[in-house]
């Protein structure tokens, strides 16, 4: 049963007003009290009442104050990116990154520890560290949640994750942890947590239409249409890396050939290193990287082969759902050099020719950005309107008792 069912009309009215003046603070901030009430339709005095609300919360703040040409001088209002923070983590099959962020997602605190996502254990592990990091926390603002970012196709109707790189099926990943941490847990697959990221605070900000592609472990797909994320039935949209790329190829880790993913990912780059020789079994990605580097001319046309595929399948996405902007990211670009030519000709080659004005930015590797972009599933909730759902409503509650009431300007 929903909660709001009871709600009246008036206080409803009062949540979505209020929801859509802070988030207007947090992205268009600093931002008179006038600028807001005409982006949003309010009248005056409703965006007055509700930033007085906020700034005796302590939630936003008076950056400056601008002359006016007539009367009392205008206020420019921005929230405090200090009020509170989120806890954003990047599962991976070996190791957790997590980072505490800010309202702004800054990130304000960074971990990072090994972790075996296959032992028999590795739920309740994770919650002990995330419990653990959450206290080293104890003197930073409060939490709002957790966002947790996978591999995988996470189902939002239903709350399970099927991650085949962590080796978990079925799981209610979120569930568990919110149970046993008491604080509203996020999840989402990685490469959507990333493009809500971009979407949030990055690149894609004033972009309503684009696409996050990302290279390394291996090869993932976010997309952003008309503004918001797109994830097709069940969550499964942006399996971009098994799609057909080679006949006859070599066996997928998802039982197919000749995926995509065979051919660009770092597995599939240090197959073929190792056949020829280039690599030997204890030598992985960096030192394919290193020798490419080194002017090696074998893992030079490894990387060659696999931009030439990758700028042919993007071509193709463009074609398809036709972005104003593609952002390849993931550690893989850290190969970008040995990649590029290869992947700018095969593109041009294969872009549909009206839909080649699409801009292709490579985003420089930042570990910890993974996991920035999981708190970002806290910080959405944060902005978002109210009958979102149950759990961004609990973050809500949780920002507005933070706040100590000091320092009222209004
Ligand atoms: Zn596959």
């Amino acid at each position: 049963m929903s909660r709001y069912r009871t709600a009246n009309t008036t206080s409803l009215t009062r949540d979505l007003n209020r929801a859509a003046i802070f988030r207007t603070i947090a992205i268009a901030g600093p931002i008179a009290r006038a600028r807001i009430a005409e982006q949003l339709g309010l009248s005056p005095a409703t965006v007055t009442a509700v930033t007085r609300e906020l700034l005796n919360q302590g939630l936003i703040r008076v950056a400056e104050r601008v002359p006016a040409k007539i009367g009392r001088p205008s206020l420019l209002l921005e929230l405090v990116g200090s009020a509170a923070g989120a806890l954003g983590v990047k599962i991976a099959p070996d190791h957790l990154v997590g980072v505490r962020v800010n309202l702004e997602a800054d990130a304000v605190q960074r971990y990072e520890v090994p972790f075996d996502s296959a032992g028999s254990d590795a739920i309740a592990t994770l919650t002990e560290i995330l419990a653990d990091w959450i206290a080293q926390g104890d003197a930073a603002p409060p939490l709002l949640g957790i966002g947790l970012g996978v591999a995988g196709v996470f189902d939002s109707r239903s709350g399970t994750l099927d991650s085949p790189l962590l080796g978990w099926r079925d799981v209610k990943l979120g569930q568990i942890v919110q149970e046993r941490l008491g604080l509203p847990a996020f999840v989402d697959n990685d490469v959507n947590t990333l493009a809500v990221a971009e979407r949030l605070y990055g690149r894609g900000h004033d972009v309503d239409n684009f696409i996050t592609v990302t290279i390394g472990r291996g090869v993932g797909l976010g997309i952003v249409a008309n503004g918001d994320i797109y994830r097709g039935f069940g969550g499964g949209a942006g399996e971009f890396g098994h799609t057909f790329a080679v006949e006859n190829g070599d066996r997928c880790s998802c039982g197919k050939r000749g995926c995509l993913e065979t051919v660009v990912a770092d597995p599939g780059l240090i197959s073929r290193a190792r056949e020829r020789g280039l690599l030997n079994d204890r030598q992985g990605i960096d030192e394919l990287r290193a020798l490419a580097e080194g002017g090696d001319l074998q893992a030079r046309q490894i990387y060659h082969a696999a931009g030439e595929q990758l700028g042919r399948a993007v071509a193709d996405l463009v074609n398809v759902l036709g972005p104003e902007l593609v952002l390849v990211s993931g550690e893989g670009t850290q190969a970008w050099p040995y990649l590029a030519d290869a992947f700018t000709s095969s593109f041009a080659a294969n872009v549909f020719p009206p839909l080649d004005q699409a801009l292709i930015e490579i985003d420089p590797w930042v570990d910890a950005k993974w996991a920035i972009g999981a708190a970002t599933l806290v910080l959405r909730a944060t902005f978002a309107a109210p009958l979102d759902s149950d759990r961004s409503a609990s973050v809500r509650a949780r920002l507005e008792a933070v706040v100590p009431a000091a320092g009222v300007v209004a």
